[in-house]
């Protein structure tokens, strides 16, 4: 067990990192941020901050020196580098970052598993992309391996004459036969290390140009009825990872069940919610399972609760969401609102006396 006043070292300075770094101040440890953005809004309600690129050996050897822990907001972490951890343990384990970095590596994982992915092909050419649409058909949805969030990185293709034209990024690539689902919902799990693993309430997911724009619990009933074997599988991926920490499983539901989309080896935006409108929030219950505390009760503190991002200049409206005392504002702290950025979040708790 790492006691209170003990450091723990979070790889990332976004404001995932910021989310957990305040849930683990609550608890009374101390917070290094390592991230190669001298703008880390992690950092600034951390204790220390380590700027230095990822592949920097002496300065990652340094920042573990001062860790009893050391986990990851960012799941585009680069692997290799993190040897220079030492003896200072990673949580989750690092098999965890290689399963979920790549698309396709991940998709075989989880079939492996049981689980059912949307049809998928790898792409490294002209040629492959062909081969793929002829496979699995149009429509479909060309993404990049690795480096892809929030939509970023793919291409939908609509018949396979839209292909055709397609100037190809130089890096591997997969192809998906397109989902027909009438909802989009997460998985969210904790994991402590004796294996114990807690759910929170699967939160009902509507996107908006790949972004998730809203989170509602409880999910409608339709929903709901995919959840145990959402669930089934989340456990299956955590307990073959050995796991430790919060894991966030993406999934579509479709009329023939839920269609696995994709992992995150952290806490995740559709659990935002859990800050207030749980018992124990995501980024302390992942705090209490990376340092070997009891989790906490992951039940609903309200009867429904919604929670929707400000995404660019909607931030801006921060005087008026302020003017509803039922709304709890979360602000990043990040500087420009570009279009597309995900600036805070709000969430509302209803309670059936309202
Ligand atoms: P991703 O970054 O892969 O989670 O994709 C972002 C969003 O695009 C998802 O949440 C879905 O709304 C949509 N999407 C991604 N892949 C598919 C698919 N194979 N079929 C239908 N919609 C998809």
């Amino acid at each position: 067990m790492i006691p209170p006043g003990e450091t723990i070292g979070i790889l990332g300075g976004g404001q995932l990192g910021r989310m957990i770094a305040m849930a683990a101040a609550q608890l009374g440890y101390r917070i290094h941020i390592y991230a190669p953005e001298a703008d880390s809004i992690a950092a600034e309600v951390s204790a220390e901050f380590t700027c230095a690129a990822w592949d920097d050996a002496e300065a990652m050897a340094r920042f573990a020196a001062g860790c009893a822990v050391v986990t990851y907001e960012f799941e585009n972490v680069p692997v290799g580098p993190l040897a220079a951890l030492g003896d200072v343990p990673l949580l989750a384990h690092a098999r965890a970052l290689e399963t979920a970095q790549d698309r396709l590596n991940e998709k075989r994982f989880v079939t492996d598993l049981g689980g059912t992915p949307a049809p998928f092909h790898p792409v490294d050419s002209a040629a492959d992309l062909a081969e793929a649409i002829a496979a699995i058909g149009a429509p479909g949805i060309l993404k990049t391996r690795r480096d892809g969030y929030d939509g970023k990185g793919q291409w939908r293709i609509m018949t396979p004459e839209d292909a055709e034209g397609l100037d190809l990024p130089a890096q591997p690539l997969i192809y998906e036969g397109f989902v027909t689902f009438f909802a989009e919902f997460s998985v969210i799990l904790c994991r402590g290390a004796d294996g114990e693993i807690r759910y929170f309430d699967s939160a009902h997911n509507v996107h908006e140009g790949g972004i998730l724009a809203l989170s509602t619990v409880p999910a409608p009933a339709r929903l709901l009825e995919q959840v145990p074997a959402a669930r089934e599988l989340a456990a299956k991926v955590a307990d073959a990872l050995d796991y430790v920490g919060v894991l966030t499983l993406e999934f579509f539901a479709t009329e023939n069940g839920p269609v696995f989309n994709e992992m995150a080896p952290r806490v995740h935006n559709s659990g935002h919610w859990t800050i207030e409108g749980a018992v124990t929030s995501q980024f302390e219950n992942h705090v209490r399972a990376i340092c070997g505390l009891p989790l906490g009760d992951t039940g609903l503190a309200a009867d429904a609760v919604e929670m929707r991002n400000l995404i660019g200049d909607e931030a801006d409206d921060w005087a008026t969401i302020l003017g509803d005392p039922a709304n709890h504002l979360h602000l990043y702290g990040k500087g420009a609102a570009r279009p597309g950025r995900k600036m805070g979040h709000v969430t509302r708790l209803t309670f059936q006396r309202d």
